[in-house]
């Protein structure tokens, strides 16, 4: 078994050297941490309750917490961690680099056999993990995944999210489903192909769908956080949305070319009939408000196709530049 956090493709303290991976089957838990002070000591007393849970399964356990830059005493907390518990590795980035970026860094510094990716907000219930696991075991399944319900959430966000996964599936030729999140224990042979995909526009709904595998699902209730409040506001999840559908459909494009080459027709015909009004009845000077709006509309659908494209560049030009996806402060 390989030690992949060597691999971590960070500057500063590339090349560290780490204890070899403990024996038996190894168990990576990772958890991305934004500003998660009150909830991490709790999340690691779960997290070590359900491992004490799988040892009957003979597994060891590593917990890897990543820190997306927090500006609370996350770093600290998860340091005094690893100082009392060698289990406990972490990451700290320099910056807040986003969820993906943390959720990335996580799976590629883990060197278990199986992987649990799970929000350090315990909304993400670690006592899943021995029946997840139990699924893995024997090889029939890659993945244990887990769909919640949308008990707490606002009318208001379950209307737009379920909006959103009904606009995916028909622009994307893949299936999204509808709860399905990012709490999973996955195999070493499916985080290894999670980690082939390179790219730089990460939005891993998609990316866990790509690469198929058998999955086996896991219903759960939704829980509110054990404290703290969510980072994701209306604004940073609709253009998270909108990653998600750029990274996995360029029907959106087809769609610009389709509304392009309707205007094209209807402004061929409405020239027809405007010679042929001519020629018939002379021309009066009339219809000055009609054609302000078809100029309005026509510059509308223009920019709005151009915004299209647009998005397509910017995000080819974010691959192009083939920036890494975070930045290491320390680590252990
Ligand atoms: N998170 C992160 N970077 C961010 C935002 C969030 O690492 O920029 C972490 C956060 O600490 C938590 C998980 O991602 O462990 C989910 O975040 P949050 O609870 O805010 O999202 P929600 O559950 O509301 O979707
Ligand atoms: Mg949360």
């Amino acid at each position: 078994m390989q030690n992949n956090r060597s691999k971590l493709r960070s500057g500063e303290t590339a090349g560290a050297v780490y204890p070899p991976p403990p024996s038996g089957v190894v168990l990576s838990l990772v958890a991305p941490c934004y500003n998660e002070q009150d909830t991490i000591p709790l999340f690691y007393e779960e997290l070590c309750a359900a491992v004490k849970a799988m040892e009957r399964f003979g597994v060891s356990a590593e917990f890897i917490f990543i820190d997306d830059g927090s500006t609370d005493e996350t770093p600290k907390i998860i340091e005094a961690l690893s100082e009392k518990d060698d289990r406990v590795h972490y990451a700290i980035f320099s910056r807040n680099f986003g969820k993906e970026a943390a959720m990335l860094a996580g799976l590629q510094t883990a060197s278990g056999d199986f992987i649990a990716m799970l929000d350090a907000d315990l909304q993400h219930p670690p006592d899943l993990l021995p029946s997840m696991f139990e699924a893995l075991k024997d090889g029939e399944y890659d993945c244990a995944g887990t769909i919640r319900t949308r008990k707490g959430d606002s009318k208001l966000r379950s209307a737009l999210s379920r909006a959103f996964y009904r606009l995916i599936n028909k622009l994307s030729d893949m299936e999204f489903i509808d709860g399905a999140g990012d709490f999973r224990l996955m195999s070493r042979q499916y985080v290894d192909a999670v980690l082939s995909l390179s790219e730089r526009n990460r939005f891993s709904k998609g990316i866990f769908q790509w690469i198929g595998f058998r999955t086996k699902w896991f219903h759960y209730e939704n829980r509110s956080r054990a404290a703290g409040d969510t980072k994701w506001s209306f604004r940073k999840l609709f253009l998270y949305s909108l990653d998600g559908v750029v990274a996995f459909s360029s029907k959106l494009l087809a769609i610009a070319s389709i509304l392009g080459i309707t205007l094209f027709v209807l402004s061929i015909c409405a020239v027809i009939f405007i010679v042929v009004r001519k020629l018939m009845f002379g021309d009066p000077v009339q219809g000055w408000a009609s054609t302000v709006c078809i100029v309005l509309f026509c510059a509308g659908v223009q920019l709005l196709t151009t915004g299209v494209l647009g998005e397509y560049l910017a995000k080819t030009y974010n691959e192009v530049k083939r920036r890494p996806h975070f930045v290491i402060r320390k680590q252990k």
